[in-house]
């Protein structure tokens, strides 16, 4: 499906085909995302909504169509919604800081689940200990999907957020993000989904799911690294406190009194990624011109191609095999441990990831030094897939 458009696929990695299966941790990028980030360079750079000049207009247009691309894109209800950060992690990082601000004091509870990433801990531990409030844990069950009658259980009138993955970058289950937000909200608690490993593969629709916040990264999306969106219902955004100051997020300063800018660019302070934006609109487009419905579907089939194929590797343990995935699936061979596995890999072209995955509680919790991961986009196919089991025979076979 639409390799050509990567240029990158064309590249061999010690004399041999790169077969990248790494798309967990960063995608590639089509030729459009790539041709928009030196367009820009080339003939519009200017910062923006400050300038008189054409220039600035120009990238203050596309900075801003870029903004409404994304919320189209995410189903949101309106551009005012849509807040750029550097990525998931710098989402989090202010949302956390921001509602602490406003509602958490001491002895409140946030609630994460045991499968999340570390950017979905840290930041509310450091809530926590900046408030002493308490971090509540949702346990998984046998087969590693969340224990929603626990969640429900965790639940008490000192909870003032839930933040969960919509799919888990370690075992690419899909998490019942809706049955969670069903749950928070019959007791008036927001939820924020970490969109991080959803918004890559599937069709997402924040006003359908319900969420009150939701984010991603672009360059997990096909689009430049540096950009990311934290998307917030309106009357939460306007709710919080900004989590910078500086520049753009202002509306008037005195050294008595400062006032801020309306949504979203109160919590912009300083020059946007005006290039990151325009060249994340591009790779949106690029991905509903081949359709999120298409994408899932071609994922879903690899996946179980995958799963099928790979046990066939004697001593393979796949984690949560049978279970639904979103792109991404995690094993272990036997006692061999993933480090080595992934080199010998390596050496035969095959880029996967081993290790915690910045998700160590839930490598902690499966009881192994970390685990060996392919993670697939719509370029990969059949043929990676079987790529990458030869190789970890070939390794296999040399290392037992
Ligand atoms: N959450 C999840 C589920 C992720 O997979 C990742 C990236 N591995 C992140 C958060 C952090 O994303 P970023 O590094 O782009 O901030």
């Amino acid at each position: 499906m639409n390799r050509t458009d990567f240029p990158i696929l064309r590249e061999t990695v010690y004399n041999r085909p790169l077969v990248y299966l790494d798309n967990a941790a960063t995608t590639q990028k089509p030729q459009a995302v790539i041709d928009a980030v030196s367009d820009a360079y080339q003939h519009w750079n200017a910062n923006i909504h400050r300038g008189v000049h054409h220039l600035s207009q120009v990238a203050t247009q596309k900075h801003e169509a870029a903004r409404k691309r994304v919320a189209e894109f995410l189903g949101a209800g309106s551009p005012n919604e849509i807040v750029f950060t550097k990525g998931t992690t710098d989402s989090i990082n202010m949302l956390a800081f921001s509602f602490g601000e406003a509602f958490v004091h001491e002895g409140d509870e946030m609630v994460v689940s045991q499968l999340e990433h570390h950017s979905n801990i840290v930041p509310w531990q450091m809530l926590c200990e900046r408030k002493k409030a308490v971090l509540k844990v949702i346990p998984l069950r046998e087969d590693l999907t969340l224990d929603i009658e626990a969640f429900e259980a965790l639940l008490s009138d000192r909870t003032k957020i839930v933040s969960v993955a919509h799919v888990s970058n370690v075992l690419g289950i899909i998490n019942p993000v809706a049955e969670i937000i069903r749950i928070a909200h019959a007791r008036n608690i927001p939820v924020c989904i970490d969109g991080a490993q959803s918004a890559p593969h599937m069709p997402i629709d924040v006003r359908q799911m319900d969420c009150d916040f939701y984010v991603c990264s672009a360059h997990k999306m096909y689009g430049p690294t540096g950009i990311g969106v934290l998307y917030g219902k309106e009357q939460w955004l306007n709710l919080l406190p900004p989590a910078q100051g500086g520049g753009e997020m202002i509306e008037h300063v005195r050294f008595e009194h400062t006032t801020y800018n309306t949504l979203p660019y109160k919590f912009e302070a300083g020059t946007p990624d005006f290039v990151g934006s325009n060249a994340f609109a591009e790779a949106l487009n690029f991905l509903d011109s081949i359709g999120l419905s298409a994408i899932e579907k071609h994922e879903r089939e690899l996946t179980h191609y995958a799963e099928k194929r790979l046990s066939e590797i004697p001593g393979i343990h796949i984690y949560a095999a049978g279970l639904e995935k979103a792109g991404v699936i995690s094993f272990n061979v036997g006692q061999l441990h993933p480090f080595d596995v992934g080199t010998l890999l390596d050496r035969q072209g095959v880029a996967v990831r081993t290790g915690h995955h910045c998700a160590e509680p839930l490598i902690d919790y499966l009881g192994v030094p970390g685990t060996i991961r392919a993670s697939f986009a719509l370029y990969n196919e059949t043929a990676d897939v079987d790529a990458l089991v030869d190789a970890l025979q070939k390794a296999v076979a040399m290392l037992s």
